[in-house]
């Protein structure tokens, strides 16, 4: 017979936004079952934001080891050994699930493997590959992530891959086709292209890295274009693929003409689907969108009272962080704390050369909305420490309230943009205006000395710029 086993709380997907919740969970005191039907970590740890960072730091590398000429540096014969470095990816990788295991071990979170399906508002079945079990639970957070967008041209295969595959090549291809200039795309390209793979970038919009303002995506654009072996397509429509013997044909138009690429493969990155379609949601009452998105109020409930949803499969960006943040949200509204999301400072960052983020308003965004903003900009070429490095591609934009200089966004292309959004999602977060950032002493030669600098622009009184 199948009794059922009853738990507190059951987080389904043990990605950035699950495995989050459920340590929350548990450290509010819930009894916790995670149930996985992959690999702990999820998306992010296993096929997205980690392995990538790994393959493009590789590739990094390898391409500044070559070209530090200008540095005085010149280094012969600089080889790559693809399956290191793809031994090296998957080290990362698994100290970090590992990881993630001992942390939910750690705060005596139950861990299930298995596929969940909602049978009603209170219990799902939980298959295995050859079992199956009947789980009540009081409260439940929905953390199913997604997956690649698949168009019915470009059917997968094994020459025609999504983001995991493209991930998981063991040689580098010598050409390679890119389908979708997003930051997926653009960030998969630059790595392959830096480990000498010739890219075609291929993108219907005006531009890559739309999200982006046009200032910040053209500097990349730019960047990509000078490496010489990458060549971008943007208003350019992907027709479709032929499969040859060992390549691909890919057909593309461009200003209404037709031609045809050949590659060793084709990445297609046109956007995700929400994993809400296999879960049974519609027998349990939970509204969606025509998306799939899973509607929720500003605690991550969605329309059943005691089941919640939090990030790739809700509104929102898709972004790790998202995931992380709403899964705390979720697990302190299941504990009855009145915490809510607010989402003005959540940052976007793509790794690109040069990195771009952005938190916050932008210019654009803020007069639209009326407001009356000072945007204040800083050059990577007037710091020391970006000189130093060698590293002066870049800007940073801060977007202030003209009233008080309140900070509401910020921009940031350039080395290290990953890591400086950081200090203004903070001053977003904790409401400082520029002022409180000039007036706050960074250490000298920083990257972090342009963030005051554009402050004090802001206040209409910068040291090094005139
Ligand atoms: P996921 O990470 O997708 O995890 C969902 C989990 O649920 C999966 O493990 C899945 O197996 C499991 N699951 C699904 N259905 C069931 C079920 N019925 N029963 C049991 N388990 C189930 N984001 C960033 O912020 N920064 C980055 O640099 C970045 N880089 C990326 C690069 C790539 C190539 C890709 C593809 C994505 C990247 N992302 C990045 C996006 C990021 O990976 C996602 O936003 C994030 O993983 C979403 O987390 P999640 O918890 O919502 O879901």
């Amino acid at each position: 017979g199948d009794f059922a086993i009853d738990v507190d709380t059951l987080v389904i997907g043990s990605g950035p936004g699950g495995y989050v919740a459920a340590i929350r969970a548990a450290q509010l005191g819930q009894k916790v079952t995670i149930v996985e039907k992959g690999t702990l970590g999820g998306v992010c740890l296993n096929v997205g934001c980690i392995p990538s960072k790994a393959l493009i730091s590789a590739g990094h590398r390898f391409e500044t080891a070559k070209h530090s000429d200008d540095m005085g540096i010149t280094a012969e014969n600089v080889t790559v050994d693809f399956t290191k470095v793809q031994e090296w990816k998957a080290g990362v990788v698994k100290k970090l699930t590992g990881g993630v295991e001992g942390l939910l071990k750690g705060n005596k979170v139950d861990i299930v493997s298995g596929e969940a399906y909602f049978v009603d508002g209170n219990t799902v079945r939980i298959m295995d590959e050859n079992s199956a079990q009947t789980y009540k639970f009081n409260n439940c957070i929905i953390a199913t992530g997604s997956r690649p967008i698949e168009i019915p041209t470009f059917k997968y295969s094994k020459r025609v891959l999504d983001s995991t595959g493209a991930l998981a090549l063991k040689d580098i291809p010598k050409k390679l086709v890119v389908i979708g200039g997003g930051y997926i795309g653009t960030e998969l390209g630059t790595a392959y292209a830096n480990f000498g793979t010739e890219v075609v970038i291929v993108e219907a919009a005006d531009e890559i890295l739309a999200g982006f303002e046009k200032q910040m995506s053209s500097l990349v654009k730019r960047n990509l274009k000078k490496k010489g072996n990458v060549e971008i397509f943007t208003k350019a429509m992907a027709k479709g693929v032929e499969e040859t013997e060992d390549g691909v044909k890919v057909t593309i138009e461009v200003k209404g003409e037709e031609q045809t690429i050949d590659a060793d493969y084709v990445l297609v990155t046109v956007g995700r689907r929400p994993n809400t379609d296999e879960l049974g949601l519609d027998q349990v009452g939970v509204e969606m969108t025509d998306r799939g998105v899973i509607k929720i109020d500003k605690q991550c409930r969605t329309s059943v009272s005691n089941i919640y949803a939090i990030g790739d499969i809700v509104e929102g960006p898709p972004l790790a962080h998202k995931a992380s943040y709403e899964g705390k949200i979720a697990a302190e509204a299941i504990a009855g704390h009145p915490a809510e999301i607010d989402y003005l400072g959540i940052p976007a960052v793509v790794f690109s050369e040069p990195e771009l983020a952005s938190v916050g308003y932008t210019e654009a965004q803020a007069k639209e909305e009326g407001l009356e903003v000072v945007a204040a900009k800083f050059p990577f070429a007037a710091n020391g420490r970006a000189l130093a490095l060698n590293a002066t591609d870049g800007f940073l934009k801060l977007v202030t309230r003209k009233e008080d200089g309140l900070i509401i966004g910020a921009q940031i292309a350039g080395s290290s943009a990953s890591d400086m959004i950081a200090e203004l999602g903070l001053a977003i977060e904790a409401g400082m205006t520029a002022e409180d950032i000039a007036m706050t002493i960074h250490a000298h030669p920083t990257l972090g000395e342009i963030t005051m600098e554009a402050a004090e622009v802001a206040m209409g009184s910068p040291i090094h710029i005139v």
